[in-house]
């Protein structure tokens, strides 16, 4: 068994630590915030004070809000990889932008540490559950020593390509959700004004060409899919908030690599407007209320 460090125990960080504890793994788990120190060190892992402390491991994994905060752990004066060991083995599971990644990567990789980014999907049921899907970007080595521990946290685990490719499969997916939700939506709401029945159109859609995973999973209606947000408010979930960043992220990489996106741009334009609207806490998929009163 390992001792790991983890650091961001936040919505997704903490559930992920705890199943490396239940897995057996010593968890030194380090927040700027005390509430998931004192939650992992309740169910018998370690509160580590610093990032100096939680780097003493020879596993780190870090879940954090965005690159800055993961610039900040990774590449600050008293961050992890001035703290670290030879050897250290750094897994990165923030949802970041690909140039940070590969910036942070390629430092670790100079200073004698394999690096992986490692973002997930799958959300906090996934986190709770063990049922995450990892994307990892990094050398072969390092991601075979990284796969039992990710094991432990997730049910797929997928070798995209070298550093910063688990980000760029990130962003791909997650674009490919945003504007298929907003798709989705938006077929609903002409379906209403149209007299045609919400059941009627997901019975035929979900078994048409049509069919995708906002449609048949994550239905923006409520009645069809019973588990989706739909049925609860549009309690999140997946905010709509973390759908803008990751929108934002790919647009971003778009630019930078000279991508046409299209339906990419509008899709982070929309949820820029429904967030903007105050709707940044709500699920995702509560877009559908926008569109339909917008
Ligand atoms: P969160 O805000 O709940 O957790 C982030 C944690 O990092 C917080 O506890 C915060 O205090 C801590 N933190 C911030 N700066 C720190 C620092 N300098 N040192 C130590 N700790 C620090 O966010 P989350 O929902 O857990 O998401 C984490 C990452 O996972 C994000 O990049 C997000 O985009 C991604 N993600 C989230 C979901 C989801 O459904 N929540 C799904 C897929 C991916």
């Amino acid at each position: 068994m390992a001792n790991i460090g983890f650091i961001g125990l936040g919505n997704m960080g903490l559930p992920m630590a705890l199943n490396l504890l239940k897995a057996g793994h010593a968890v030194a788990g380090n927040d700027v915030m005390p509430k998931g120190m004192e939650a992992l060190a309740a169910a018998g892992g370690k509160a580590a004070k610093s990032l100096a402390a939680a780097a003493q491991s020879e596993i780190v994994v870090t879940m954090l809000p965005a690159g800055q905060q993961v610039r900040e752990v990774y590449l600050g004066a008293n961050g992890i990889l001035a703290q670290a060991k030879k050897g250290t083995l750094f897994i990165d599971s923030s949802t970041i932008d690909v140039e940070t990644a590969r910036a942070v990567a390629a430092e670790a990789e100079k200073r004698g540490m394999p690096m992986i980014d490692a973002p997930v999907s799958g959300g906090v049921v996934g986190a709770q559950g063990a049922t995450l899907t990892f994307m990892v970007g990094g050398p072969a080595p390092a991601f075979e020593k990284a796969k039992p521990i990710l094991e432990k946290m997730g049910k797929t685990i997928v070798h995209a390509g070298g550093a910063g490719a688990g980000q760029a499969a990130k962003i791909c997916n997650n674009m490919i959700l945003g504007v298929s939700m907003i798709a989705v939506s938006e077929a609903f709401v002409l379906a209403e004004k149209l007299g045609l029945d919400k059941q009627k159109l997901f019975d035929i859609s979900s078994k048409s060409s049509g069919q995708c995973w906002s449609m048949t999973s994550y239905c923006p209606v409520p009645g069809p899919v019973p588990a989706s947000p739909a049925n609860r408010d549009y309690q999140a979930g997946f905010t709509a908030a973390m759908m803008l960043k990751d929108l934002k992220l790919a647009q971003a990489a778009a630019k930078s690599a000279g991508a046409k996106t299209a339906l990419g741009a509008e899709a982070a334009a929309i949820y820029d407007r429904y967030v903007g609207a105050g709707e940044g806490g709500r699920d995702f998929s509560g877009i559908i209320r926008f569109i339909r009163g917008g």
